[in-house]
């Protein structure tokens, strides 16, 4: 097989991509869904229970995508649908402060330790923003250090990725932002110690913060090498700069207590998003009271949202949040780990080189024998596997990723009957790779 075939048609979600893309650039509202990476159709979905997602054609799918990871209980769960629904007959925005957003805040407040404050907002990327603003703010430097295949959210100066080497200043990524938004920017590659203690030798004082995905998912799944974040904590300590930990996939994902819960290093700020708005728009940042006092209405650094501390999505949260015991945590390990093994068995026996890489119960695989450690390495896989691979589980109703840079998720609802789907589409998908040629 020399190219990828898209082994079968989806007419109605076609139509409804041809429709989309005569009012929305490129027929999407977020690029990934798009399927650039892989080519063919972006399945349009109309429904979903627990790991089934439907689409547009009425056909089901296993999701191993779960909204890119809001939805750690399957969807549309019983308990959450409930919880929407009586908070939306009550009003769905006041405009005013409100007891669930008090709730969910104590909520974070409780599960992790190192956030004594937090601030909802509605997007991961305004926690991001706001929380390098406050950085600035608290700590009046500018500068701040970001890791190459770390993704923020759009925010204009973490958009930058480009330039090599220790304190190369970085380019912008995209057009539209400008060499003055990025300019302050330094971005390194990720797990290089010594590249972020050369950065501050070269810059002492000026460095506001370092943010670092807690645990890489974004260019796939990365983890920190051993003791790589205690050591961004400590170097940041000994220079004033602040700390902060992106838990935004990883947070209430990776344990009860995100990745801080795995790792135990103890942040300055950290962000949020994603499973705390149960598949709502809802995200925050929190940490040392201290800094979280520089915000305004309490101190000078602007912040603000109109919908931020919504109601329905702060009780669907809430909803999730009751859910998330260590239970449900256990589930989805044992299922991440089970999966793991049956794909990497599956790509072993076609004799396909690969990694599987796991953050927890984040993982992805990666079309590499080599160990993947940096943005770098990532990129050195043979991709076009991916997209065979990718194509045959689609066409036997499994839902992955369209993109080998992306973490795979799982939930609650995973169950025998999902994974054992998932296990029966494996061996063709390992040698639809396995023939792939690039
Ligand atoms: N930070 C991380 C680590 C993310 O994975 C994402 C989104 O995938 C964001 C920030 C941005 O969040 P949002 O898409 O909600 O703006």
């Amino acid at each position: 097989m020399a190219r990828v075939t898209y082994q079968y048609e989806a007419p109605v979600s076609q139509t409804l991509f041809d429709r989309a893309a005569s009012v929305t650039p490129g027929g999407v509202n977020s690029p990934v869904r798009a399927f650039g990476a892989v080519g063919g159709t972006p399945r349009f979905m109309v429904s979903g229970t627990g790991p089934y997602l439907t689409d547009a054609d009425g056909r089901e799918y296993v999701d191993l995508v779960c909204s890119w990871g809001p939805m750690i209980l399957g969807h549309a769960h019983p308990e959450v649908v409930a919880a929407v629904q009586e908070a939306v007959a009550r009003g769905t925005s006041f405009g005013t402060p409100g007891e669930g957003e008090v709730a969910l805040a104590e909520e974070i407040v409780a599960r992790i330790e190192p956030v004594e404050q937090v601030r909802l907002v509605s997007s991961g990327t305004e926690a991001t923003m706001s929380a390098i603003r406050l950085a600035r703010g608290f700590t009046g430097r500018a500068k701040v250090i970001k890791f190459a295949g770390c993704y923020h959210g759009h925010v204009d100066a973490l958009l930058a990725s480009a330039g090599s080497g220790l304190a190369t200043f970085a380019l912008p990524d995209t057009p539209g932002v400008t060499g003055a938004q990025a300019g302050d920017t330094i971005v390194l590659p990720y797990n290089d110690l010594d590249a972020v203690a050369a950065a501050f030798a070269a810059h002492p004082g000026e460095v506001a913060c370092v943010i670092t995905e807690a645990a890489p998912g974004n260019m796939g799944v990365v983890p920190p090498g051993e003791g790589f974040n205690a050591s961004l904590a400590r170097l940041c300590r000994e220079d004033g700069a602040l700390f902060v930990s992106d838990e935004v996939m990883t947070g209430f994902r990776t344990s009860r207590a995100g990745w801080y819960g795995v790792e135990g290093v103890r942040p300055d700020l950290m962000t949020f998003g994603k499973v705390m708005g149960g598949g709502f728009p809802a995200a925050a940042f929190g940490g040392r009271a201290d800094v979280m006092a520089s915000l305004a209405p309490a101190g000078p650094v602007y912040q603000a949202g109109t919908l931020s501390g919504n109601p329905v999505a702060t009780a669907a949260g809430l909803a999730q949040f009751r859910l998330l015991d260590q239970g449900a945590y256990d589930r989805i390990d044992a299922v991440s780990a089970e999966l793991r093994g049956l794909v990497s068995a599956a790509l072993a026996k076609e004799g396909v080189a690969h990694r599987v890489q796991n953050a927890s119960n984040m993982f992805s695989v990666f079309f590499t024998a080599d160990e993947v450690r940096d943005y770098d390495d990532a990129k050195r896989q043979e991709s076009f596997r991916f997209t065979a691979f990718f194509h045959s589980m689609l066409a036997q109703g499994v839902y992955l990723p369209p993109s080998s840079f992306e973490s795979w998720f799982v939930s609650t609802a995973h169950d025998d009957r999902a994974v054992e789907q998932i296990a029966a589409a494996l061996p063709a998908a390992a040698r639809a790779a396995a023939e792939a040629t690039a």
